[in-house]
């Protein structure tokens, strides 16, 4: 069973933090999160951006300066994710919070190096 967002709040102009059922809570970059978009399109175009490296990571082009990328909206879908639509116009990633509770940056998440 995966951790549902109890609160979804914009914690600042270029963050958003998400306070998870079990109390933890994550801090994530508007920015990051739309690198990351898990939609076809977006993976697609992470895909031809690399020759057969790690593409997870890899940026994308968007139409605004990436520290300016920011959600309009933010939509649920159902009772396992949400859906952001960027003020860049692209709205079709739909973020899991299985896949987000993994983006979490925080001390106790990250990886061990
Ligand atoms: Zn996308
Ligand atoms: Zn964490």
């Amino acid at each position: 069973m995966s951790q549902r967002p109890k609160e979804i709040t914009e914690f600042s102009d270029t963050s958003l933090l998400i306070i998870w059922e079990d109390g933890h809570e994550s801090l994530y970059l508007y920015e990051d999160l739309r690198k990351l978009c898990p939609c076809a399109t977006c993976n697609e175009l992470r895909k031809s951006g690399s020759k057969g490296k790690s593409t997870f990571r890899k940026t994308i082009p968007i139409g605004v300066q990436s520290t300016q990328i920011k959600p309009i909206d933010i939509e649920d879908i159902g009772l396992y994710a949400i859906r952001f639509k960027w003020n860049d116009r692209h709205e079709t990633g739909i973020y899991t919070f299985e896949f987000l509770r993994e983006l979490c940056t925080c001390d106790g998440c990250k990886p061990v190096a």
